[in-house]
Parts: structure tokens; C-alpha cells; sequence
């Protein structure tokens, strides 16, 4: 199948990602969201990636112009009735991304692949809310999406072949690496990375270590580029604790319970780096511990 026309689904940190690349690679993009307000943040994230790679030699301002001009905005669901694939990247929420997908498959052209960027949410039980579970697929993208290389690609119990064979050209055309793997709970990344996650937040919790000892540990001690906590700030403690609550459920082992003081910080409200606040503190000029040890 060829694929030309993209829908985005939310402008947040994922969906802007999404877009970027996919406008980068020549594709026509319409990214929506629940309001203009969001969709217009969305596409100054956007601009400005785009701007930093200008800075640094990688593209002209033309080619700058070029993608963002390839990129339109809507919050009209209906605006999305000829797009060839829609990759959804709404929050992490199974009641949002249930009532999307019942919405997206009545208002979707027949053929029409629907993606799902989900961190964790069953892409067989999504895929079920349509009546076309055959064209449906997950296709995970990684935070930062412009730096990342992978995309995981899950295939629900329906998708079929041609899906997958689509989405895995397409992936490969944004210049990403597609590796797929089958449909359950947290799929590979999230099933090995939230453990290690939720743990470095016991350690926390029950006083093993400081914020900034249990990052400074598993950075330097495991050659890994950033620590679990500020990792977690990056995805989001609201999206962490969701993708928790999902392994936890469907894979029932207490192995997965979610650490109380991560569902404390979401209480509060401090979902890490996109709202100011987690781990760390970021309203400064840099980033500084904002949860001592025990919480
Ligand atoms: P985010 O909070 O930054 O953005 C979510 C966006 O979705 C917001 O702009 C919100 O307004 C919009 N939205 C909410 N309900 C909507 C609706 N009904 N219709 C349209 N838009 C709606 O979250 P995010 O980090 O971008 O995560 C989005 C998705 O990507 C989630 O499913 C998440 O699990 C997944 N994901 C996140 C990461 C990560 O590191 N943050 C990595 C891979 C996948």
C-alpha cells in the first residue's frame, strides 16, 4: 500500500516527535489534538528541533520550511477521513485511546492502517474497538523521536501481513530500525525498562540511596546515559505509573506493584520534566533533586 498522508494523534512530546519525522521524510502530516492551543505548542516544539538543526549546519532554513510546511494542525477528527495511516499519540489512558479508535475507524477511508504508539495498552484490545483489526498495529516510538533509532513494532493477534510488511517499509523509510515483537503486556521495552524504573524508586523510597546517588550509580556504573529517575522524569511519572499499572494487571505478578512514592509524586501532580517538576526540579536553571530520601 502507499502511504502519503499521515494523521498525528496529539501534539504532545510523542505526537510533535511523530510529526517531525515524519514531515522530515517527505511525508504530508496532520497532526490534531483536543485543542488549537496544543496543537500550536505542539508545533513550536517542532520548530524549534527543527531550528537546532539548522544551527548546526544539518539543514537550511528552506528545508525548514519546507517540513514545517508540510505539517498542518487540526482539532477536527473528521480532518483525518483520507489519511493513508493515523499513529495515535494520545495519553497514556485506556478510555482516550478506546473512544479515539471507535471515532478514527468510522471517520478513517476503508484501508486506512490505524497505529498506536501506546507504551503498554494490548494493541489486540485496542485493535478490537474497530471493525478493521487487521489494519491495526503498534508502532512504539522512542523518546526524543527525531534522535531515536528504534521502533518497536507489535502485532496484535489480527494484524495482518500486509499491515506489518507496510508499516516496517514505512518505518524503514523514516530512516528508523523496526523491530517487531508480539502483543503482550509492556511489549519488550517497557517489560524490561519499568522494572528497573520502579525499583531505582524503592531504593529512593526506602532510603537506600539520594536521587542524585542512584542516578550518579546506574549512569556511571552501567554505562547508561542518563539515571533511572531522570529517565522516568523524561517519560513522565504519570506515564510510568500507567504502564506499571498495566504489567501489574496483566501479567498479575507483584514483581510490577508500583512503588507508592512514584503514585504519591502523581498525586501531587509532578509528572517530571514536561510539567517542571518529578525527580528533580527544572523551573531553575538547572535541574535539582526535588524529592529527598523516603519522599
Ligand atoms: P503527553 O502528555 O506529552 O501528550 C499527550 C497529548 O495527547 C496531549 O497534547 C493531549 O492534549 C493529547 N490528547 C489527550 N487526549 C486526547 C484526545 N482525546 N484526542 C487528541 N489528543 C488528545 O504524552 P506523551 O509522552 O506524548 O505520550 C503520548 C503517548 O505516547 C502515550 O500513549 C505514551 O504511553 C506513549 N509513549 C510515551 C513515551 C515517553 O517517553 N513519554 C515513549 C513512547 C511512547
Amino acid at each position: 500500500m502507499s502511504i502519503q498522508t499521515i494523521g498525528v494523534i496529539g501534539a504532545g512530546q510523542m505526537g510533535n516527535g511523530i510529526a517531525h519525522v515524519f514531515a522530515q521524510s517527505g511525508f504530508s502530516v496532520i497532526m490534531q489534538d483536543i485543542s488549537a492551543e496544543f496543537a500550536a505548542k505542539g508545533v513550536a516544539t517542532i520548530d524549534k528541533n527543527l531550528q537546532r538543526g539548522v544551527d548546526k549546519g544539518k539543514m537550511t532554513a528552506e528545508e525548514k520550511a519546507a517540513v514545517l510546511g508540510r505539517i498542518q494542525t487540526t482539532t477536527n477528527l473528521e480532518d483525518l477521513a483520507n489519511c493513508d495511516i493515523v499513529v495515535e499519540a494520545a495519553t497514556e489512558r485506556w478510555e482516550v485511546k478506546k473512544q479515539l479508535f471507535e471515532t478514527l475507524d468510522r471517520v478513517c477511508k476503508p484501508g486506512a492502517i490505524l497505529a498506536s504508539n501506546t507504551s503498554s495498552i494490548s494493541i489486540t484490545k485496542l485493535a478490537a474497538v474497530t471493525k478493521r483489526p487487521e489494519a491495526f498495529i503498534g508502532m512504539h516510538f522512542m523518546n526524543p523521536v527525531p534522535v531515536m533509532q528504534l521502533i518497536e513494532v507489535i502485532r496484535g493477534l489480527a494484524t495482518s501481513d500486509a499491515t506489518y510488511a507496510t508499516v516496517m517499509e514505512l518505518s524503514a523509510k523514516l530512516g528508523k530500525t523496526p523491530i517487531a515483537c508480539n502483543d503482550f503486556p509492556g511489549f519488550v521495552s517497557n517489560r524490561v525498562l519499568l522494572p528497573m524504573i520502579n525499583e531505582a524508586i524503592y531504593a529512593l523510597y526506602e532510603g537506600v540511596a539520594e536521587v542524585e546517588a542512584i542516578d550518579g550509580i546506574m549512569k556511571l556504573g552501567m554505562n547508561h546515559p542518563m539515571g533511572p529517575l531522570t529517565l522516568a522524569d523524561f517519560i513522565g511519572l504519570d506515564t510510568c505509573l500507567f504502564i506499571l499499572n498495566v504489567l501489574h494487571e496483566g501479567l498479575g505478578d507483584p514483581k510490577y506493584r508500583p512503588c507508592p512514592l512514584l503514585k504519591k509524586l502523581v498525586d501531587a501532580g509532578w509528572y517530571g520534566k514536561k510539567n517542571g517538576r518529578g525527580f528533580y526540579d527544572y523551573r531553575g536553571e538547572k535541574p535539582v533533586a526535588a524529592v529527598k530520601i523516603g519522599g
